[in-house]
């Protein structure tokens, strides 16, 4: 039997072509977290240029606080108790502004009896190589790594090209490629950046007095110093943003003279400190894009929305509308709707813009009230902090939010 160049063609085609509901691209935190939180029933492709599969994630400095309501859906998708083995919990969140002599504490047993703490600390790349591990026992996620997109065409479906000439085929696209996302970029949607001038200094110390699980916050003009407690009661995790001129003065700092600075600017809070690790540091911009979606991709993670780390909420934000996204395609796969049906991307474009614009305005303005040295403003920020401690209902509010209840 003869076989036509048309038939050789369409064969090649087909043993090159792999039919998938959803197409993600982008296998870090916000990319892997969809992958295993979706329905299980949906055949799931997820695209990584870096690969994930023979490398773990090493250390980049950053230790994320993980809310109640995110640990929640780690143990939904396999990956909590893995990571007990490196969780710091935060059972107390103590707030100071410089030049007040008000603290604003929050206890974790103010929420709840039962709950005894506010969220948990927790290294990335513990919770990347946890993601990357669950993912690759799961049936239904096909993970190509290292790979690229060549080609994305929407037609009824999507249909896209890799690097390696294989097609891939979906009812829907997530873009989860982050902050600086190419996707958002070629198809222009419009969006907004703020630059805030301001560089995080994240490493790991060690310290004389055990921390106790507590949570330190300290306001400083310029910046934030965030003091985060590890599993380990005797080491934390340091996120020091200050403006990018003085930041680089502070890293260029000879050792004897950083621990100085840091340890005045701690306050003695933990007594003797060492530095246990590599420091890294981070620009801080927050993006905001227009609307999260194109055709039938819809934006994910940092590529939606990258906030401030000021309340250690990025990936948290991600995490929020993974399940917003989630909860709609339950829905519509048990009404026996289109997963990729027009009022699934309204209704994912409409409540995940709403929870991140709050998340946005909310860090944003946090950022501005404690870094100004403005007198009025400070005066009153300081009798705000002890107010807010005085006020069980206001307070109780201000923990729910932190818990993300
Ligand atoms: C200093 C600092 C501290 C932070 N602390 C916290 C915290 O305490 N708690 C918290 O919740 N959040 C925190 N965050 C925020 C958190 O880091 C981000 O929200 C989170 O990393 C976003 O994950 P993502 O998957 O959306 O993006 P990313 O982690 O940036 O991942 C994007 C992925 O897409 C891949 N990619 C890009 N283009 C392509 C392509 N063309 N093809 C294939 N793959 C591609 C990239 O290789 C990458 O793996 C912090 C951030 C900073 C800077």
């Amino acid at each position: 039997m003869r076989i036509t160049l048309k038939q050789v063609q369409c064969r090649l085609h087909e043993a090159r072509s792999m039919n998938f509901d959803i197409i993600i691209i982008g296998g870090s935190f916000a990319g892997m977290t969809a992958a295993l939180a979706l329905p299980r029933d949906l055949k799931i492709a997820v695209i990584e240029k870096q690969d994930i599969v023979n490398h773990d994630r090493k250390r980049d400095g950053r230790a994320y606080a993980i809310s109640s309501a995110s640990l929640k859906l780690f143990h939904k998708i396999g990956i909590y108790d893995e990571l007990q083995t490196h969780a710091g919990k935060i059972s107390d969140i103590k707030i100071t502004d410089h030049n007040s002599p008000f603290i604003l504490d929050f206890l974790g047993r103010e929420v709840d009896e039962k709950e005894d703490q506010l969220g948990q600390i927790i290294e990335n790349f513990h919770i990347y190589n946890a993601l990357r591990n669950q993912m690759l026992q799961r049936e239904n996620i096909k993970i190509f790594s290292p790979n690229f997109y060549q080609k994305i065409e929407f037609l009824d479906d999507v249909k896209l090209e890799l690097d390696d000439g294989k097609i891939l085929e979906a009812k829907l696209l997530l873009a989860c490629d982050g902050r600086l996302s190419r996707l958002r970029e070629l198809y222009q949607i419009y969006t907004t950046r703020k630059d805030y001038h301001q560089t995080a200094i994240v490493f790991n110390i060690s310290h004389q007095h055990p921390h106790q699980n507590v949570a330190y916050e300290k306001f400083f003009p310029g910046g934030p110093l965030a003091i985060l407690p590890f599993k380990d009661q005797h080491q934390s995790s340091i996120v020091w943003v200050a403006k990018d001129e003085i930041a680089q003065a502070i890293i260029e700092l000879d050792d004897k003279n950083f621990i100085h600075q840091l340890q005045t600017k701690m306050e003695d809070c933990l007594g003797e400190i060492e530095v246990i690790s590599e420091k890294f540091s981070y620009p801080l911009f927050a993006i905001e894009a227009d609307k999260f979606y194109f055709e039938k991709m819809l934006l994910v993670g940092d590529a939606a929305c990258g906030v401030h780390p000021i309340a250690g909420q990025g990936f948290n934000l991600a995490i929020s509308g993974i399940k917003i996204l989630c909860e709609l395609l339950e829905q519509n796969l048990f009404c026996g709707l289109k997963i990729s049906a027009q009022s699934l991307i309204d209704a994912y474009n409409k409540k995940a813009k709403i929870t991140a614009k709050k998340m946005l305005i909310a860090t944003d303005i946090l950022n501005s009230l404690f870094e100004t040295k403005n007198f009025p403003i400070s005066l009153a920020r300081g009798f705000g902090l002890g107010l807010v401690n005085k006020l069980p209902r206001l307070k109780n509010f201000f923990i729910k939010s932190a818990g993300g209840f």
